[in-house]
């Protein structure tokens, strides 16, 4: 049977919504709204579907951090020997503090600082993801600096069509991101001759939210390919590392199961050598969360109804900017009337909408869950309208741990000064 909610530890009770065995009625009325409600079982489920599906294989799973950089969503991945995909130093600073080890870390992103490459090497992080032919360079140079050598993987663009949002593809040659396929080669043989660099792996990651496993295996078979072309130069990786980009369920999405995902690539590396590294990121946060919001006013118009909430674009962006659809459930049972009815925030924007055209049986006061909402939420708030960002905490069994104090209004503006009077 379909589970009702992809959120696998929500359930009903006579005491409305559920998340593992806390009612989230109690954690509004402890917390405020809006807060971001994470379950420490389904972020666990996640991460170890991953890992058994990998079982007796040489592997790293590296929880893309951007997806969600939350302390305590972090320590729970540590706690379960995860590795972290980072994207900036920030995110490196934040996997450390959540007790994350370096060694299994590996750094993306096409515009990497010499600041954060030497606090990369000084830390010995497992990789460096890295995007370009300057960017070799000037790692080489930094690691040189130190007397220290860095570890790199050439992220590859393997020209694969993921057939994903175009905001979230990225494997195909049109974007900034990797190198072109037809010039890895060229640039691995720079790097194996550079004295502060050590190859040690290839890198792709081809997208977001994908469904369909095909673009993957595709990917995967050209980087295997370059492989064996490497090897044949003398150069010999380590790692083979297949980025993230398994979809979820929002709405009535098949995404395939890890399972499904990782059987046709595991069957592709049977009988090599080098280890197998993912960075998935939604896969694993993404239903592990919730955004819960209390409904200001019900405001019904001529040709549309709005149930105006406390959240807003600038706690969930995903609607305004790729039209990301999430599940609206009512967080307790009302005898009142289905309307249907947009949900939306306080901002002063006209795409400041979280849902559209939902059936709600609701009343002003009461509370709303959006579902879906543990990947690429919290991460990608805003401070837009000067709207303090929201509290994060973590559900487990009966416990709720509080993992981010929602914002302070001075706290907004604490790093900025008005002129002075002498200044004016
Ligand atoms: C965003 C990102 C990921 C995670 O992607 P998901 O679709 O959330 O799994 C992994 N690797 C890189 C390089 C990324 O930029």
């Amino acid at each position: 049977m379909k589970q009702e909610f992809p959120l696998p530890t929500l359930t009903r009770s006579a005491r409305g919504l559920l998340i593992e065995q806390v009612a989230l009625g109690d954690v509004a009325a402890r917390f405020g709204t809006p807060v971001y409600v994470y379950s420490r079982a389904a972020l666990t489920d996640a991460f170890n579907t991953y890992q058994h599906a990998l079982e007796g294989r040489q592997a790293l799973v590296c929880c893309s951090v951007k997806a969600n950089s939350n302390l305590g969503v972090l320590s729970v991945f540590a706690q379960l020997g995860a590795g972290f995909d980072i994207v900036s130093g920030g995110e490196l600073a934040r996997v450390l503090a959540a007790g994350g080890r370096a060694e299994c870390v590996v750094f993306s992103g096409v515009g990497k600082s010499r600041a954060e490459m030497r606090q990369a090497l000084e830390v010995g992080i497992r990789c460096f993801n890295v995007e370009s032919a300057s960017e070799l360079e000037r790692l080489n140079e930094v690691a040189a600096g130190m007397g220290k050598t860095a570890p790199v993987a050439l992220r590859v663009n393997p020209n694969v069509d993921p057939k994903t949002h175009p905001y979230i593809s990225t494997g195909l040659r049109s974007n900034k991101f990797g190198v072109a396929f037809g010039d890895a080669l060229a640039l691995y043989q720079r790097a194996a001759a550079l004295p502060h660099l050590r190859v040690c792996g290839i890198d792709c990651h081809i997208g977001s939210q994908l469904l369909d496993p095909a673009p993957m295996v595709e990917a995967a078979c050209r980087l295997l390919d370059l492989a064996d072309r490497l090897a044949g130069e003398g150069i010999h990786l380590e790692h083979i590392d297949l980025g993230g980009g398994l979809g979820i369920r929002y709405r009535d999405e098949v995404p395939p199961t890890v399972g499904a995902y990782l059987a046709p690539l595991l069957e592709l590396f049977e009988g090599r050598p080098e280890a197998l590294f993912f960075e998935p990121g939604r896969s694993l946060t993404g239903n592990a969360g919730l955004l819960l919001t209390r409904i200001e006013y019900l405001k019904p118009g001529e040709e549309k109804n709005f149930a105006i909430v406390d959240a807003a674009m600038n706690d969930l962006i995903r609607p305004s900017l790729y039209d990301g659809w999430h599940a609206v459930v009512e967080v307790a049972a009302r005898d009142v009337p289905k309307r249907t009815a947009d949900v939306v925030g306080p901002i002063c924007e006209s795409g400041d909408f979280l849902a559209r055209g939902r059936d709600l049986a609701v009343e002003e006061g009461d509370l709303l869950a959006l579902l879906s909402a543990g990947a690429y939420g919290m991460s990608m708030s805003s401070n837009y309208n000067s709207r303090p960002r929201a509290a994060e905490v973590l559900v487990d069994g009966q416990a709720v741990h509080l993992v981010r104090t929602r914002e302070t209004v001075e706290s907004l503006y604490a790093l900025e000064y008005p002129l002075l009077s002498s200044q004016l």
